[in-house]
């Protein structure tokens, strides 16, 4: 542990353990000097805040929530903020040292920041979301802005949460603030092309993945781990470039369907169940069992640390896409690494979420809108730019794409940290 522990998330996984311990791997493969790389690794500020809010009973309840921001050398903060029971402070600066990587490794001008409230938002009514929003937003408001640290969605945080933080920033400060924050509504300074940016990227590194790979995507087997605001565009986007998507899960269940699912059918099943489970003409897949189903390509589009050293070993898959963020933890990796089996790293894979995010804010502060087709066009360029970059240098260096998009990110924050010297 080169840096500050807090609390333990469970018994076998931190992740903030897991992260700090790939960037120092990274900077020894670069030959960084110790203290570079412990400069690297330890976030900048860590906020914790108090979030009390009035429940529609009239109760007060206390939740707590955090903005971490982990390395600002290239730029201002930027990562989304979740909303979720299991959020705790190591959570957060793992995700936020994965921003500072992901921003390098797509090479946008943007360090790495993360928020989060422990909360199960599922349990508040929306005037009780609007309320813990509000209140965390006026706690973090002194370290957000848009020069310092740009919010975003993430774990069940959306459009709406974005819009309520841009409010309530806007209000403190006297002026219209829509750069403070990005995955807004596209009346408040949003951008066409946000929504689905994220599950774009993925598809774009799964399709790159495969070219080099000399494999076509046609009828690949892939199964998806998560259908929400990535999962599901995903599954479409994935059909479309001729993939078959063979099994979803979700929170309350997984579906197998061997010859393919129709991706609009089962957006419509989702919309008036409110889960994958059920789709007509589909298999009732065990949640434990869903990784064991045959396929190809595995995307985890959910939550962290799902693919564990027993779930490596059992992996039907050949290839790995991460489009959640640290869903493979480290024992995870080392088993799928000596079976072969690639893993597109969550640093790139989806990293569409936040060059859609780079071009809103460009857009906010120069308060002239894009067109969607040239949003497409440089989100395009940008992923096929990084991939390839990672996959070349990856040829070079010897190692796997993880440790490749690590050192590539981990150099560009060390360039900048050298650049710019030590204050005072
Ligand atoms: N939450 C997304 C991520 O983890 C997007 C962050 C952003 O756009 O700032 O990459």
């Amino acid at each position: 542990m080169v840096t500050r522990p807090n609390e333990s998330v469970s018994e076998d996984f931190n992740p903030w353990t897991h992260v700090s311990s790939l960037i120092e791997r990274a900077g020894h493969l670069l030959q960084l000097d110790e203290g570079m790389i412990k400069r690297i690794i330890t976030p900048e500020r860590i906020l914790e805040v108090a979030v009390p809010v009035r429940m529609d009973s009239g109760n007060v309840e206390m939740f707590t929530g955090w903005r971490i921001q982990h390395d600002t050398s290239r730029g201002p903060g930027k990562g989304g903020i979740r909303f979720h029971q299991s959020v705790n402070v190591d959570e957060i600066a793992a995700l936020s040292a994965d921003m500072s990587i992901k921003c390098a490794v797509v090479n946008i001008p943007y360090g790495g920041a993360k928020g989060g409230v422990r909360v199960d938002p599922t349990t508040l009514s929306p005037a009780e979301l609007e309320r813990l929003t509000r209140r965390y937003a006026f706690s973090i408001a002194p370290v957000i802005g848009p020069e310092t640290d740009i919010p975003a969605p993430d774990v069940n945080t959306d459009p709406q949460v974005m819009s309520w933080i841009m409010d309530t920033i806007t209000m403190l400060r006297g002026y219209s603030a829509p750069g403070v924050v990005t995955g807004k509504p596209l009346a408040i300074g949003g951008t066409l092309g946000h929504a689905g940016a994220t599950s774009l990227g993925v598809t774009i590194c799964t399709l790159a993945l495969l070219k080099n790979l000399a494999r076509s995507p046609e009828n690949e087997r892939v199964i998806v781990q998560g259908y929400g605001k990535v999962g599901s565009p995903l599954v479409k986007l994935l059909s479309e470039r001729g993939m078959k998507v063979v099994a979803v899960a979700d929170v309350k269940g997984a579906i197998h369907v061997p010859e393919g699912i129709d991706p609009d059918a089962l957006a419509r099943h989702y919309g008036e169940a409110g889960t994958v489970v059920g789709l007509p003409g589909s298999d009732t897949v065990d949640p434990d069992q869903f990784w064991s189903v045959p396929s190809d390509i595995a995307i985890p589009a959910a939550l962290g640390g799902v693919i564990t050293e027993k779930v490596a070993e059992t992996i039907t898959a050949s290839v790995v896409v991460e489009a959640a963020n640290g869903p493979t933890t480290g024992e995870g990796a080392a088993v799928l690494h000596e079976r072969g089996v690639p893993v597109v790293p969550d640093v790139l894979a989806n990293a569409g979420g936040v060059v859609a995010s780079y071009f809103e804010w460009a857009q906010d502060l120069q308060g002239y809108m894009w067109e969607k087709e040239l949003f497409h066009q440089r989100l395009e360029k940008t992923m096929h730019e990084a991939f390839d970059a990672i996959w070349i240098r990856h040829g070079e260096l010897g190692v796997n794409l993880r440790e490749t998009a690590l050192a590539v990110g981990v150099e560009r924050i060390a360039e900048a940290t050298r650049l710019r010297g030590l204050f005072p």
